[in-house]
């Protein structure tokens, strides 16, 4: 779909919000410690953050706790007014837009138009779908034997605690706050250290609808000690984490060395993307180039791992390489920007040893594999023939703009490389043929399969990972059941009703 360019965006967006926030206001870090927050564009500083740790966790722990106690404005009010909230929520997200998109390139370095449009419409869609719940979780009447009346009932969980990667991060918290709020649970967010103030701003607006304290508390700070005491605290109920794997083990790991608190895991992917000889090369070849390169390769479905039949395979490298060389790379609040930089130093080193340790093991380099230009974290659009499975590349989440092209000939082979992974969060193919379309879906290991386009994830359907790509599902209805436990109610009676 053509869109018409967003509004202008403000370049230098203000920064209001650097503090904790617990209980509706804003305070200070017990320690008095600040970590700073960087612009990937050009490595500068943006500003310091108040860093958050045990301390400031178990205040915000405490705050959450509190506004869940029965009888608590929060847990008294109608289902049908937290919808009001979230509503009110999605409105004041809206009227931010600009300003939000604007924050959200300073901090992370995507395109202004990508934020504005594909992060911005999430969160308002998310938090308007889910407001839609709020008053429809119910439980059921159960027909048991015996002179019994027995119902369930569906009752929130209680304090959910939600750790939130950089990639997407105003989208990532909104999708997590959006089921846990529907459900009636309190939340204490830790967003990631590197873009820590779209979140912050968010937890203003949540202020501002009319939540009661307590019922959102955001606590910026680093993973192992902010992140680490929320997963392993006795008074968190639940924890949802989107990250790697590695990290995804530790909270597991803290959840069961402390109180067995629910845990879901949205992690890392080393997604198939399948094109069959009958594909359309001319619509093919640009929706794998945005499967591999949106969001400059920072997406955990990004299509890493692109098949295609030796019958169309040469043709396809090279429309490929032409369409990875010709992106619009440059300063993110351009509007003709298609492509920005990677979001830390960390990562940007991260994805050029990958890309050398491609060379090394013997891929083809057909383009990129470089930095681009002198300034900031920004990668060459790159891109690997000749790559097989055991190669890193082949193997590892690069989570960067580096695409593998991989040659197959038949189902059953490309259906065993596709599943030679410890992943399993997406899939995707391009056929016309209904039956090899069907054949593929049912065979590949994943959450997600997309046919005949890439990406088609929506608020309205579920999301998650098979194997080692996570536990749980979010998003859709199926996304409500990690926030509420389901009570059996047996009430005896004096006669078979
Ligand atoms: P990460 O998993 O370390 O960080 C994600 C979040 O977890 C951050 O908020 C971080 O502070 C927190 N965290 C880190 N260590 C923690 C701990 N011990 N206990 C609790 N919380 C902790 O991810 P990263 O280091 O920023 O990136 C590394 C790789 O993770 C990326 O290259 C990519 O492969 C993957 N990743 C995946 C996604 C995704 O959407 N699936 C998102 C971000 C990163």
């Amino acid at each position: 779909m053509n869109l018409p360019p967003p509004p202008p965006p403000i370049r230098n967006p203000e920064i209001k919000y650097t503090q904790i926030f617990i209980n509706n206001e804003w305070v200070n870090s017990e320690s008095g410690k600040t970590f700073p927050t960087i612009n990937p564009t050009n490595g500068k500083k943006i500003c310091d953050v108040q860093e958050g740790d045990k301390a400031d966790i178990d205040k915000a722990v405490a705050a959450a706790k509190k506004a869940f106690e029965f009888g608590s404005e929060w847990r008294s009010m109608d289902a049908s007014q937290r919808a009001v909230l979230l509503n009110k929520l999605a409105d004041l997200i809206e009227r931010d837009r600009i300003y939000i998109s604007s924050l959200e390139t300073l901090d992370n370095g995507k395109p202004y138009n990508d934020a504005y449009y594909r992060d911005l419409t999430i969160c308002m869609k998310v938090l308007r779908y889910f407001a839609g719940w709020t008053d429809k979780i119910q439980g059921k009447t159960i027909p048991v034997d015996g002179a019994s009346f027995c119902y369930t009932r569906h009752e929130p969980v209680g304090v959910c605690g939600q750790i939130i990667p950089w990639n997407y991060p105003a989208m990532m918290m909104v999708w997590k706050i959006g089921p846990a709020l529907a459900c009636g649970n309190t939340v204490v967010v830790k967003p990631a250290e590197q873009t820590p103030l779209t979140a912050l701003h968010v937890a203003s607006l949540v202020k501002e609808a009319g939540f009661p304290p307590g019922v959102v508390n955001v606590v910026p700070g680093y993973g192992p000690t902010a992140g680490g005491a929320l997963s392993s605290h006795y008074d968190v109920n639940k924890i949802a984490f989107t990250g790697s794997t590695e990290v995804g083990k530790l909270i597991m790991e803290a959840a069961a060395k402390t109180n067995l608190k629910r845990v879901t895991l949205e992690l890392g992917g080393k997604s198939p993307l399948v094109i069959f000889k009958d594909a359309n090369l001319d619509e093919v070849v640009e929706v794998a180039h945005r499967a591999l390169f949106f969001n400059m390769g920072q997406v955990c479905t990004a299509a890493s791992r692109t098949y295609i039949h030796e019958d169309i395979y040469d043709e396809f490298v090279k429309r490929s390489v032409e369409r990875a060389k010709s992106k619009l790379i440059g300063d993110p609040y351009d509007l003709k920007s298609e492509y920005g930089p990677q979001v830390s130093k960390e990562q940007f080193d991260r994805v050029l040893e990958l890309i050398e340790s491609g060379k090394s093991e013997g891929a083809n380099l057909e383009c990129g594999g470089n930095r681009h230009g002198t300034e900031g974290y920004f990668i060459q659009p790159t891109v690997f023939t000749n790559v097989t499975e055991n190669m890193r590349i082949g193997k590892e989440e690069i989570f960067g703009p580096v695409q593998q092209l991989i040659k197959f000939k038949t189902m059953d082979e490309v259906v065993e490389r596709a599943n030679n992974t410890s992943y399993g969060l997406a899939a995707g193919c391009f056929t016309k043929d209904l039956d090899t379309a069907l054949e593929f879906s049912s065979r590949v290991q994943a959450g997600s399969v997309w046919m005949n386009g890439y990406g088609l994830a929506t608020t309205q359907a579920p999301f998650g990972g098979f194997k080692m790509s996570g536990i749980g599902r979010e998003a859709g209805e199926y996304g409500l059941q990690a926030y509420y436990e389901v009570k059996t109610v047996v009430i005896k009676t004096n006669k078979k009703l």
